[in-house]
C-alpha cells in the first residue's frame, strides 16, 4: 500500500473542480429544496475523482485489526463468534429493506422471526417471556429496571427505590439505575472475587423494605462463578426486593445452567455479543430483556404475538421503550447464530468457552500474576507480568501483542487490579491458535527480561507507532480544521 497516494486525509487529495462521476444531463426537469431548506454556503466538502476515494478508503480499511484478521481475546465487551452466515442472512433485501411502520400483514416472515427468537431466548435462560425491544445492554438494564420500578409501584410499595449493585460491575450498572431514579447500595467483593455475603447482609439489613432489588452479573466481571446465588437470592426475596441479572456474556453459562431456574426476576442478554453480530463504537446491538411470570404485565410494548397462525402487535403495554421493535437485523444474526449451532453443539459452547480460558490461564500463570488463582468461566484477569522489577507494564504487553499478530485482551480493567490484563478466547479458536497466543505472551515475557525497549517503544509493525492515549483524550482531534489549527 502507498500511505503518501491514498493514506493521507481524504481533504489532503482534493483538487478543486474534480468530479467522482458525472451523471448523464438531466431530462426530467430541475427540482430545487425550497430556499428555507437550503444551506447559505456549499459545504466544504473534498473533490475528488472517484478511484481515488475508493482506494482512499480501501486502503484505510486495511489498517484496521478485526476478528478476521487475527486472535482477538478481548475480555467483557466481547466480540464473541461471528459467522459470515449471520451477515448473509441479515443482508437478504426482504430483511434489509423492511420498514418499522409497514402494515403486518406484508410483513409476517420477519414477524415469525421475532417471535421465534423470543420463545428460543426464553427457552435458553428459563424465563416465561422476552422482549427484544431494547437497543443496548444498557437499554435492557434500563428496561428491566423500570419493570421492577413499576411491579413496586403497582403494588402501592412506593419506599422501594434503592438498587443493590456490587462493586465489580460493570458501569453500566449503577448508570441505569440512575438513569431509571434510584439510588445505588454497593456492595464489596472479597479477596476471592465474589460478592461479600456479611456486606450485602449489612445492607440488607439496613435498608430492608427500601430495596427494589438488586443487579447481579455471573460470571462476574472477573469471569468467576458467584457460588452464594441460592443465599443472596434469598436474602433479597425475603425483604420484598427482586433478583436482576447482568447477561451481557452469557455464552459461558450456555448448556450449562439457566438464570431463570436460579430465582431471578429478570435478565438482560447482549445478543450481540453472546449470539454474535460484529459491533464497536457504539452499535449496532440488541439488549432483549427476559422476565419471570410476575413481571410478565409490565413487559414493554409493542410485543409480538402469535394469534393462531398470524403474528400482530400488542401495542398497549404497561412501559415503552420506544415505538418500535429493537434492532431487527441483530435479531436475525442471532437466531441464524443459535439455528445453526442447533440444540445439541449450543450446550457444547459454555464449555468450551470454558476450557479455552482455563487453558490460557494455565498456560500463562508462572509468567503472567494471577491474583485469583482459580477455575474461571469464559474470561480471567492477570494482574501484568509477574516480574515487576522489568519495569514492563500491561499497556507495553498489549502494544507488543499487535507486532505479533494478535489483538490486545482488554486492559486496565475492571479497576480491581492496577495491570488488569482481561483475556477471553471465545468458544470457536482452535487450540493452535490458542497455542500461538500462548507461545507468543510467553515470549513477550522474555522480552522484558532482555530488552524492555522493544516492548516500550511498540508496536514497530503497525501502519501507527505507540500514540499517547492522554493527550488523544484530552484533545482530540475530530474535525480536519482541528488539524490544520484552523479556528
Ligand atoms: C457489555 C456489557 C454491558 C453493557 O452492554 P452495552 O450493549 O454495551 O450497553 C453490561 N454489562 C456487562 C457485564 C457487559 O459486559
Amino acid at each position: 500500500m502507498n500511505n503518501k497516494l491514498y493514506g493521507n486525509l481524504i481533504f489532503e487529495l482534493s483538487h478543486e473542480g474534480r468530479k467522482g462521476y458525472n451523471l448523464p444531463e438531466n431530462k426530467f426537469g430541475n427540482y430545487e429544496l425550497p430556499k428555507e431548506m437550503r444551506r447559505e454556503k456549499d459545504a466544504e466538502l473534498p473533490e475528488c475523482d472517484e478511484m481515488t476515494v475508493v482506494r482512499h478508503y480501501t486502503n484505510h480499511s486495511g489498517n484496521n485489526f478485526g476478528v478476521l484478521n487475527g486472535f482477538y481475546p478481548l475480555g467483557s465487551c466481547t466480540m464473541k463468534y461471528n459467522p459470515i452466515i449471520n451477515e448473509e442472512m441479515a443482508s437478504m433485501p426482504a430483511f434489509l429493506n423492511i420498514h418499522p411502520l409497514q402494515p403486518v400483514e406484508t410483513c409476517q416472515g420477519a414477524l415469525e422471526l421475532y417471535y421465534n427468537l423470543q420463545k428460543t431466548l426464553a427457552a435458553l435462560t428459563g424465563f416465561a417471556e422476552f422482549t427484544l425491544n431494547p437497543f443496548a445492554g444498557a437499554h435492557g438494564e434500563l428496561t428491566g429496571l423500570m419493570m421492577i420500578r413499576q411491579y413496586h409501584e403497582s403494588r402501592n410499595d412506593l419506599k422501594r427505590t434503592k438498587v443493590i449493585i456490587p462493586d465489580s460491575a460493570h458501569g453500566t450498572n449503577p448508570a441505569s439505575a440512575a438513569v431509571c431514579g434510584l439510588d445505588v447500595l454497593e456492595v464489596k467483593s472479597k479477596a476471592n472475587g465474589r460478592i461479600d455475603l456479611e456486606d450485602l447482609k449489612a445492607v440488607v439489613e439496613k435498608e430492608y423494605d427500601n430495596i427494589a432489588g438488586m443487579m447481579m452479573t455471573n460470571p462476574n466481571t472477573l469471569g468467576l462463578f458467584e457460588q452464594e446465588i441460592p443465599e443472596i437470592e434469598k436474602l433479597i426475596h425475603d425483604c420484598g426486593g427482586l433478583m436482576y441479572y447482568d447477561g451481557a456474556n452469557l455464552n459461558p453459562m450456555l448448556g450449562v445452567c439457566r438464570p431463570g431456574d436460579m430465582g431471578f426476576d429478570v435478565m438482560h442478554i447482549n445478543i450481540h455479543k453472546t449470539f454474535s453480530t460484529p459491533h464497536g463504537g457504539g452499535g449496532p446491538g440488541c439488549g432483549p430483556v427476559g422476565v419471570s411470570e410476575k413481571l410478565v404485565p409490565f413487559l414493554p410494548s409493542p410485543r409480538v404475538i402469535k394469534d393462531g397462525d398470524t403474528f400482530t402487535l400488542q401495542k398497549d403495554g404497561a412501559t415503552s421503550v420506544g415505538n418500535f421493535l429493537g434492532n431487527f437485523l441483530v435479531d436475525v444474526r442471532a437466531l441464524t447464530y443459535i439455528l445453526t449451532l442447533g440444540k445439541e453443539n449450543i450446550k457444547m459452547v459454555g464449555p468450551l468457552a470454558t476450557l479455552n480460558a482455563n487453558y490460557i490461564k494455565e498456560s500463562l500463570k508462572d509468567v503472567y500474576e494471577l491474583p485469583i488463582d482459580e477455575i474461571c468461566k469464559h474470561e480471567f484477569v492477570f494482574n501484568g507480568l509477574k516480574d515487576k522489577s522489568t519495569g514492563i507494564t500491561t499497556m507495553d504487553v498489549a502494544k507488543r501483542l499487535l507486532d505479533y499478530g494478535y489483538h490486545a485482551p482488554t486492559i486496565y480493567f475492571p479497576l480491581l487490579f492496577h495491570e488488569a490484563l482481561m483475556i477471553e478466547p471465545a468458544e470457536n479458536e482452535s487450540v493452535n491458535t490458542i497455542d500461538g497466543f500462548i507461545e507468543v505472551m510467553r515470549k513477550i515475557a522474555q522480552e522484558a527480561k532482555e530488552s524492555p525497549e522493544l516492548l516500550k517503544s511498540a508496536p514497530h509493525n503497525t501502519p501507527i507507532g505507540r500514540v499517547d492515549d492522554v493527550e488523544a483524550a484530552k484533545k482530540p482531534i475530530l474535525t480536519y480544521k482541528q488539524l490544520k489549527n484552523e479556528d
